[in-house]
């Protein structure tokens, strides 16, 4: 009867460590996942970049570079050369 009992707790025990270990590696992976993640989104997003003529941000995929000027579409980069060139 004494040696049930203990065999009870013993088991207990390791339900119970195992169940702790089970979720620490699950918030670990967790925690991974979301480090990985946001690595991604930060290389999507890429670097970003000023137009020159309205000083709006967007990323540098998306702008247009005219030299070594960035802007946000070609009405803006027209634009600014022309009154560069009034000038
Ligand atoms: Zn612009």
């Amino acid at each position: 009867m004494n040696l049930l009992l203990i065999r009870l707790i013993i088991f207990a025990l390791l339900f119970f460590a195992g169940l702790k270990l089970y979720r620490m590696y699950r918030e670990w992976k967790l925690d991974r996942e979301e480090l990985l993640e946001g690595d991604d989104q930060a290389a999507a997003e890429g670097h970003m970049v000023r137009c020159r003529y309205c000083q709006v941000h967007l990323p540098e995929a998306d702008a247009l570079r005219e030299r070594g000027d960035w802007f946000c579409c070609s009405a803006h980069r027209d634009k600014y050369l022309e009154e560069q060139k009034s000038e």
